[in-house]
């Protein structure tokens, strides 16, 4: 190899640096080629690098398996957009366009660099004799499996096709492996390294402890006046109470449309500018509430899951949750939207046990109406169960909540040293929790 990792970086990507020592490692271990590699890493660490790197630098072509036509289009016009050679076989492609990139990759010497496909995709009669010849000649690079919890019943957006790799992979006995995702726990982890038949990959797994982020859980119905400790708390993570010029901002979530509403109204009325953003409001309404907390024009938006998604914001001070999340993996991902930059950011919960008996019952309801259509019990069905419980646990427990978090996804238990509510005073989580004892056997 002539040209150094680094070197490549800057020629084809022009980044002067890796985003961290993890992303510099997997790259160096896709490069050495010997070794299939399992990468968990948070949205937004750069995992897309860990392949489109050494793809540029191999000889063949690297064939990218991603779950959706608009991510691979974004990816598509980003590497086109730096000159280099890729594209995507799905199908909204034109047969015309289809067809010159079919000539192309069986040519003797292919230009792409970069094959995207969709899952659906790969079964497909058009793409499999395309496959196995570049495979018998020597031409596939890698196999690079992005979103790889997909392929796993126990996560959260399991895709029946994502289980068609692991035979894939076993077509290309050859061809190293890499499979990315972002925060998985520890079972979808095991999970996909099974599924997607890699041999004893090698693992990059970014610690689950983020230090910078201090985590809390407030009883909702001890309150005299929830809505002014949601304010308190706003002010003092944006720092207004100290006359700051309000640089950060922060979200909250709720669980309905009519949550956010009515968050978003108490929070203006009380001196904080808040907007709602959920499905039920016009898309040109969400878009502008989106944009004007980006650009810090609105410091708090209050929404539903449905943001977030793709938003990378470097200065959220906080993330409140208003209701309970629906899992305890879901809650870190949403949390974690927090203290981007590193600095000091909180994440807060506001537990009700009303809100997680409501919360039970939907969830129940749901795989009730799932094992009714389908007409059988599965052992997944359990999963939406117990992953919320393990969040009802993270609030009602005498316990580190980042140590917690940690268990969860299969980490050691890390230095909290004072990032939590439990580790700076056990005792006011203790009272906390038997105030609330009291208040439910009234
Ligand atoms: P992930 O898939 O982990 O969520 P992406 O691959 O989409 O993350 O990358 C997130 C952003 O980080 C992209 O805008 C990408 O261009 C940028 N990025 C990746 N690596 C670097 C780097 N070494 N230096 C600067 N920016 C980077
Ligand atoms: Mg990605």
């Amino acid at each position: 190899m002539t040209t150094t990792s680094k070197q490549a970086l800057k020629t084809h990507f022009g980044f002067d640096n890796f985003r961290s020592k993890l992303q510099e490692d997997v790259v160096k271990a896709v490069l050495k080629g010997d070794r299939d590699v399992f990468v968990c890493m948070p949205t937004g660490a750069g995992k897309s690098l860990c392949y489109q790197l050494p793809a540029v630098l191999a000889e063949g072509i690297t064939l990218v398996i991603s779950p959706l036509i608009a991510l691979i289009q974004d990816q598509v016009d980003r590497l086109k957009s730096l000159n280099i050679p890729a594209c995507s076989i799905n199908s909204k492609l034109p047969a015309g366009e289809r067809r010159l990139i079919l000539a192309d990759l069986g040519s003797s010497s292919p230009k792409l660099k970069m094959l995207y496909i969709t899952p659906e995709m790969v079964a497909s009669p058009t793409f499999q004799p395309c496959l196995t010849g570049l495979c018998s000649r020597g031409l596939l690079s890698y196999l690079a499996v992005d979103e790889a919890h997909c392929v796993s019943q126990w996560g959260h957006d399991f895709r029946p096709d994502y289980l068609k790799l692991g035979e894939l992979r076993g077509r290309l006995p050859g061809v190293p492996c890499l499979a990315l995702t972002a925060t998985a726990p520890k079972n979808v982890q095991d999970d996909i390294v099974q599924s997607l038949r890699l041999r004893s990959p090698l693992s990059f797994v970014s610690p689950v402890f983020r230090s910078n982020l201090h985590y809390d859980v407030i009883f909702r119905e001890l309150l005299p006046n929830p809505y002014v400790h949601l304010y308190a708390f706003i002010q003092k993570a944006l720092g207004l109470d100290k006359g700051s010029n309000g640089q950060g901002c922060g979200i909250v979530y709720c669980r309905t449309r009519e949550g956010c509403e009515t968050v978003a109204y108490q929070l203006t009325k009380l001196g904080v500018l808040a907007k709602p953003y959920h499905a039920g409001l016009k898309a040109g309404d969400r878009t502008e509430a989106q944009n004007d907390w980006m650009q810090g024009k609105v410091l708090v938006i209050v929404a539903t899951i449905s943001f977030g998604m793709g938003v990378d914001k470097a200065n959220v001070r906080f993330v409140a949750h208003w209701n309970l999340a629906k899992s305890l993996a879901s809650y870190y991902q949403e949390s974690g939207r927090a203290g981007r930059d590193g600095l000091p950011s909180s994440c807060r919960t506001y537990y009700s046990p009303r809100d997680k008996e409501q919360i039970n019952f939907l969830i129940r309801q749901e795989v009730a109406r799932k094992q009714a259509k389908r007409g059988s019990e599965k052992q997944t069905d359990k999963t939406a169960i117990t992953d919320f419980d393990a969040m009802v646990s993270y609030c009602a427990q005498e316990c580190c909540r980042h140590a917690t978090i940690s268990k969860f996804f299969g980490d050691k238990t890390p230095n909290c040293a004072g990032a939590c509510d439990y580790c700076r005073n056990p005792k006011g989580v203790r009272a906390q929790l038997e105030r609330a004892a009291t208040l439910s056997t009234k």
